[in-house]
Order: C-alpha cells, then sequence, then structure tokens
C-alpha cells in the first residue's frame, strides 16, 4: 500500500495530529445530531461522526435510522461546515452515502471481518470512481492478516484515502476494556504499512466513559495519528453505548489535556516499547488472577469432596511440562522454575485459605 493521500477529504487543510473524529455513536433525531455537531463545531472539531447503519449483537435493537439521518449529516454539513463520516457495511450503503454528499466512509469491526461484505464495497468503490477516505475498522477477531486483507481490497479499488482504526478485539468474558486493546497489532500494522494512518478508537474499546482520556493519551504516546471518539449532547440517554459517549464538553476538555508528542524525537521509540511492557504486564496480571480464581474454584470443590490441598503427582507434572514449554520458547529453566513455584505456592496458600473459611 504505497502513494497514501491524507485520510481527509481531497481539498481540506491539513489536519494537526491528532485528526479527531467525533460524533454520536448512532444519528437518533435530527434535533439530537444538529445539537451534538453544534457542540462539537463551536469546540473546533472538523470531522463529524455518527452511524446511520447500525450492526447490534442481537434483534430488537436500535439498528438505526437508516436513510432520513443522510439528509441531517448534510444539514450538519451545511449549518457548521464539519466534515461528516459514516458507517457502511454494503453496496447500498456505499451508494446512498456517496448520493448524499458522505465525506469520509468508515467501514465497521464486525464488516472488516468478512471478506464478501469487504469485497462487494471495494467493487462498489472501484465503480463509483470517487477519491473518498475510507476508514477500515479492525476486524473483532485479533487477525492482522484480515485486517490487512480487508484494507488491501479497499486500496486495490483505487481508493489512497486509506486508513485503519484500532477499535480493539472481542474477547469472552468480563474485562477491564470493552474490547481488548491488544497494543502489539496496531504496531505490527504500523511496522509493516509505515504509510498508513492510525486512527485509535478509545470509546470501543474502554466501553466506558473514563477509559477515553488514559487510551487517548496511551495512543498519542504511541504515535498513533488521531482518534475517534463517540460524543452526544445527551449522552445518558443515548440509544446505543451510552456508557461509553462523552458531552462535547468532556471531550473537549479531554483533547486540551492530551500531552502530544514530538513524533520525531529520538526516545520515541524507547516510549513505544515502554508502552508496550506496560500493556504487556497488564496482561499478564489479568491472566494471574484468571488464574488465581480457577484456583480458588478448584479449592472449594476439594473442600466439598474432602481432598486434600497438595496433590504431589499433579504439581510435579505441572512443574515438569511449563518448564519444558518454556524452555522450547527459549526461556531459562532456572528461571521457569521460580516462577512456576512462587505461581504454585500462592495458589495453595489461597486454597488453604479456602479449606480453613467456615463461611466458604
Ligand atoms: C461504531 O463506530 O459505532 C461501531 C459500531 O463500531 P465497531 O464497528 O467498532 O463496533
Ligand atoms: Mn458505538
Amino acid at each position: 500500500m504505497k502513494d497514501l493521500k491524507p485520510i481527509t477529504p481531497a481539498g481540506c487543510p491539513e489536519i494537526k495530529r491528532p485528526i479527531v473524529i467525533a460524533g454520536p455513536c448512532s444519528a437518533e433525531t435530527e434535533e439530537q445530531v444538529m445539537t451534538t455537531a453544534r457542540q462539537l463545531s463551536h469546540n473546533g472539531i472538523k470531522i463529524f461522526r455518527a452511524g446511520i447503519w447500525k450492526p447490534r449483537t442481537k434483534p430488537g435493537g436500535f439498528e438505526g435510522v437508516g436513510t432520513p439521518g443522510l439528509k441531517w449529516l448534510k444539514r450538519v454539513k451545511e449549518e457548521t461546515g464539519m466534515y461528516v463520516s459514516t458507517e457502511v457495511a454494503n453496496k447500498g450503503h456505499v451508494i446512498e452515502a456517496i448520493e448524499n454528499g458522505i465525506d469520509i466512509l468508515w467501514i465497521g469491526a464486525r464488516t472488516s471481518a468478512n471478506p464478501f461484505a469487504m469485497q462487494e464495497i471495494a467493487d462498489t468503490l472501484a465503480t463509483a470512481d470517487i477519491d473518498i477516505p475510507v476508514l477500515v475498522k479492525n476486524p473483532i477477531n485479533p487477525d492482522l492478516d484480515l485486517w490487512i486483507g480487508a484494507l488491501q481490497r479497499i486500496y486495490n479499488a483505487g481508493i489512497r484515502r486509506l486508513g485503519a482504526i484500532h477499535r480493539g478485539f472481542s474477547t469472552y468474558g468480563k474485562h477491564l476494556y470493552r474490547n481488548m486493546p491488544q497494543w502489539h497489532i496496531p504496531i505490527e500494522l504500523q511496522l509493516r504499512f509505515p504509510e498508513l494512518p492510525i486512527i485509535h478508537d478509545p470509546s470501543h474499546i474502554g466501553g466506558k466513559r473514563e477509559l477515553i482520556a488514559p487510551l487517548s493519551q496511551q495512543a498519542m504516546d504511541m504515535g498513533f495519528d488521531g482518534l475517534i471518539i463517540e460524543s452526544h449532547c445527551d449522552p445518558d440517554c443515548a440509544w446505543s453505548d451510552a456508557a461509553q459517549q462523552l458531552t462535547p464538553e468532556v471531550l473537549n476538555y479531554i483533547l486540551h489535556t492530551l500531552v502530544i508528542r514530538d513524533e520525531k524525537v529520538s526516545t520515541e521509540s524507547l516510549a513505544l516499547l515502554r508502552q508496550q511492557i506496560d500493556n504487556i504486564d497488564n496482561e499478564l496480571l489479568e491472566i494471574l488472577n484468571k488464574r488465581m480464581a480457577v484456583s480458588r474454584e478448584i479449592g472449594r470443590y476439594k473442600k466439598e469432596h474432602r481432598m486434600p490441598v497438595l496433590q504431589a503427582g499433579r504439581f510435579n507434572d505441572i512443574i515438569r511440562d511449563r518448564v519444558n514449554l518454556g524452555k522450547e520458547m527459549g526461556m531459562d529453566e532456572e528461571f521457569m522454575k521460580t516462577l512456576l513455584l512462587a505461581i504454585h505456592e500462592e495458589s495453595v496458600r489461597q486454597q488453604i485459605e479456602i479449606l480453613n473459611d467456615r463461611k466458604q
């Protein structure tokens, strides 16, 4: 993917990093769209977002206002001068969006995971032969090749205003994040395609308001090009993604407190690596915590069945197998033993606690 052009529409004056795209998760009513847009524009936002067609996990949810909403976005353009963007998921969406003057298209995480849908969109764009920016969200599953494939289909359709959006990856169970950031995936994308701009989406990664600021800062520290953030004039009453939307005022505050470091300073790659270490440590702790929870569950089972906590055979097998696995991965044998013994010791301590606790 070479000779890329800026991801802003043709003729748009250069926007200083970060490029910010803001607006509600969904267009709900003309009034909600206009009120939000006016406030954002007043705060200097240049690119507005609003979902017109919403891919919902379950049937029966709010699936977007559809075609009538496109007229509202047209009004946003006319009244505020902002560029407008929306999500497209099929041929019909692309045609309607272009006909109604949408300036930037983005492709959602459920769509970018589907090569048939991606090809349909790419073919429609090729036929339209139009110089429109297209942003491709990462697929919901952590598959870099699938993401690259989706981007390549759009590139092959002749689109040169091409960018990627990092919106995190879905996982089973409850976590701090709604979608796990897995920062190493967009970093790998950046290393493979240095020209390709990457926009960070803290709203869909964080899933809650308080995570928007730290995630945005992290993305800036890692040298991402921009942010797409959900903002709603009355977030608590939003028809979709209420927990993660910010008022334009709070968004403005967050954007003004972001520290934007010069990309060219020589410590940038060190900061990038340190950031990776921080993220990996967080993941490590989360996994360790999950292991302890399972271990306590085993403790309760053992208590119920009057089994001893320590079963030497099982203990030896665990240590031997894991040490060998670690060695195969290139890790030091002594280090593996020390680490595994420490983890095991803590598991045993927690199980004994359960055994002695009359309430459990
Ligand atoms: C959205 O941007 O509102 C959206 C539906 O995002 P995603 O495709 O990342 O879930
Ligand atoms: Mn949303």
